[in-house]
């Protein structure tokens, strides 16, 4: 099969997600963007189209499809409204997913199927005040309690954390048991780190604050804290760093398929501007500056696109992809940032105001060069690939 070729199923579920976005997000996103509000009844409607589980087996309340639709959809998802598209990236990659492949049958029965119907929400809450980049260094703790935990500390930046219903939380157990994981990046052995489930509602459980962003405005940033807050152990003990480390491999594969989707945006729209906009006495399309930056846009996003194919399908094969997939979050990222500004040029003085969704596109794209690992953080992994060096613990 080419590297352009999608199977029957691949299509439908892209068409499907197209036609969705557009007809049910897209009209809506520039309002949600300036009231600045998170559409739950969206998510409510992706669930039952079989997109808030796309990936996850029928038996679990998904639609069981391979990786690869998914990642059609979030970018379909994404061309219509970025912020739309991380919450069921995150909401996909980085919950549903770590707890397909940790959670014990007890925890896959009871929480997956809300979760993969759209009829729950999940949030991955790793970073802190202190530890972004580093997340080895976060400072949450986990004590024993009966069969489960006690969780107190501060999480920072949790998408969806304002209305999660499942949330992924990593501790560093006080319970001294076996570590796993390697010692930090200073030598020092620290308490192991965990993955738990938290359950909202639970006691000492408070959203401290919600972001005001840049962009992504439909989508909710939250610091969380956590004061003897209840939580039960997902995976094995002392294997959360290796949890997250997997988890964000693949969560990055969706985050560059969510920039490939908002850079297609900016250029369906700087494509049809070209098309109308009068200068000179007829079309700015005909412009040899104009063609030149719509052709190496075009041709840019297809590359970050196929760089995007190709680490899904890694994945979906089980193959190693932690490279590819920084690769094409590193490139498609990039990609987004920048020809999301062009089309603000393309546009003129229209580009700059809010009566064009272009200036949104490019303060929605910024965030794909910050978040599940900055680009600084992708160039780190994929050196340390080629030159011999095991990619150390990063987000
Ligand atoms: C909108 C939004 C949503 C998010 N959602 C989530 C979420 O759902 N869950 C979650 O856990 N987190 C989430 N995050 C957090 C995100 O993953 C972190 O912001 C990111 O990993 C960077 O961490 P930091 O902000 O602490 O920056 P820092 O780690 O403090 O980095 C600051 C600067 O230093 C650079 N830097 C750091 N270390 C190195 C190094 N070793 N080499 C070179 N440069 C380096 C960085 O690249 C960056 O430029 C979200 C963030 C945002 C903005």
């Amino acid at each position: 099969m080419s590297l352009h070729e999608l199977t029957d199923e691949q299509r439908e579920i892209r068409a499907l997600a197209r036609r969705f976005g557009e007809e049910a997000i897209a009209p809506h996103a520039a309002g949600w963007d300036r009231e600045h509000r998170f559409p739950k009844e969206v998510f409510v409607a992706l669930g039952e189209l079989g997109l808030m589980g796309a990936c996850i087996p029928e038996e679990h309340g998904g639609a069981g499809t391979d990786f690869l639709s998914y990642v059609l959809a979030i970018e379909e998802l994404s061309r219509a409204d970025g912020g739309v598209g991380v919450t069921v990236a995150v909401h996909t990659s980085a919950v549903e997913l770590p707890l397909l492949a940790h959670g014990d049958p007890d925890q896959l029965a009871r929480l997956l199927p809300p979760l993969a119907q759209g009829h729950e929400l999940g949030a991955f809450a790793l970073t802190e005040p202190e530890a972004g980049s580093d997340a080895a260094a976060l400072r949450t703790r986990a004590v024993p309690d009966g069969a489960g935990v006690r969780i107190t500390g501060t999480k920072q930046f949790v998408t969806t954390g304002s209305h999660a219903h499942t949330l992924i939380v990593f501790a560093r157990d006080e319970d001294g048991g076996a570590a796993v994981e390697p010692a930090g990046a200073d030598g020092a052995r620290r308490a192991p780190i965990s993955a738990y489930l938290v359950r909202r509602p639970s006691h000492g459980l408070r959203v401290a604050r919600e972001e005001e962003k840049l962009g992504l405005n439909s989508s909710s940033t939250a610091e969380l804290t956590f004061e003897d807050t209840p939580g039960e152990r997902l995976g094995a003990p002392g294997a959360g760093m290796r949890i997250a480390l997997g988890t964000l491999d693949g969560g990055r594969i969706g985050i560059a398929a969510q920039a490939v989707g908002i850079a297609q945006a900016a250029l369906d729209v700087a494509t049809a501007y070209a098309r109308e906009r009068n200068a000179f006495g007829g079309p700015i399309g005909r412009l040899g500056q104009v063609q030149h930056k719509l052709a190496e846009m075009q041709t840019e996003i297809e590359a970050a696109r196929a760089l995007t194919w190709r680490a899904a399908r890694l994945k979906q094969a089980g193959r190693p992809h932690t490279v590819e997939g920084a690769q094409a979050k590193l490139f498609a990222s990039r990609v987004a940032r920048h020809w999301t500004g062009e089309a603000i040029q393309i546009l003129g003085g229209y580009g700059y105001t809010r009566e064009f969704p272009a200036e949104r596109y490019y303060r929605d794209a910024k965030v794909t060069e910050i978040y599940e690992g900055t680009s600084e953080i992708q160039r780190l992994v994929i050196a340390r690939a080629l030159l011999g060096e095991a990619a150390r613990s990063v987000s």
